[in-house]
């Protein structure tokens, strides 16, 4: 961690401590969110059964879930990706404040019903972008989750380097996009797993690790995250 991100882990932390503003309205509050601004992040009202995606009107399932495009079985998000929501989520990652994403986790965790799951495995990330930002959030997020629904929590995957990725020629690049992870280790035959990350954006990754998972013998996937992008917003 540099010295940068120590001050504002440091920031953060005493900033959890003696919380006095809302990290949103900035008014004076005990909490992290005030409840006003708690009540007022957006939630996803009516989305499709599998991949989770805010729907308009009351159909069952997106247009991707209906041609069947997803390798996991269905998709759980606690926000949609909204203004409020990705200021949150971006003050989490970038300032490293585990506090504020553990608040967030438990916004999660308390819409999540995990009876078909057995282990949460959090998304790796690659070594180079850990050390840059001296954490995993997802592994934050599983973390909480697995405590709280008393689940196991697996590590599974390993991230390709990028110099692996540069010695490929572009057209193996495009067509390994978004299969940069392997799995290091085989799941127990039958295992019912919980895939977690902070955004499900197009599915991409979701969509990789989960077929690879299914392929080594997972009989059931979920992919638990803090926030869904509707269909025109992408990540920053
Ligand atoms: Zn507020
Ligand atoms: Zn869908």
């Amino acid at each position: 961690m540099n010295k940068q991100r120590i001050l504002e882990a440091i920031r953060s932390s005493v900033d959890y401590l003696l919380p006095n503003q809302c990290l949103l309205c900035k008014q004076t509050s005990s909490a992290l969110i005030c409840p006003h601004c708690a009540a007022d992040l957006p939630s996803i009202k009516h989305a499709c059964s599998i991949c989770c995606l805010p729907l308009q009107t009351k159909a069952k399932f997106c247009r991707e879930c209906l041609a069947g495009s997803h390798n996991f079985d269905r998709a759980r998000c606690a926000f949609s990706y909204e203004k409020s929501v990705s200021e949150l989520i971006h003050q989490f990652k970038s300032r490293a404040n585990v506090p504020l994403g553990l608040w967030l986790s438990e916004q999660l965790s308390q819409q999540l019903d995990s009876r078909l799951i057995d282990a949460v495995v959090a998304v790796p990330q690659h070594w180079r972008r850990r050390l840059q930002r001296g954490f995993n959030q997802s592994e934050i997020i599983a973390g909480h989750l697995a405590k709280k629904h008393r689940l196991a929590e697996l590590k599974l995957f390993k991230c390709h380097s990028h110099r692996q990725q540069k010695q490929l020629k572009r057209q193996q690049r495009l067509s390994t996009e978004g299969k940069n992870y392997q799995l290091k280790l085989q799941p127990q035959p039958g295992l019912r797993l919980a895939l977690v990350d902070d955004v499900l954006t197009t599915g991409a990754t979701a969509n990789e690790l989960s077929k690879q998972l299914k392929q080594a013998g997972c009989d059931y996937v979920e992919v638990w995250t803090l926030a869904r992008t509707p269909k025109s917003s992408g990540r920053p």
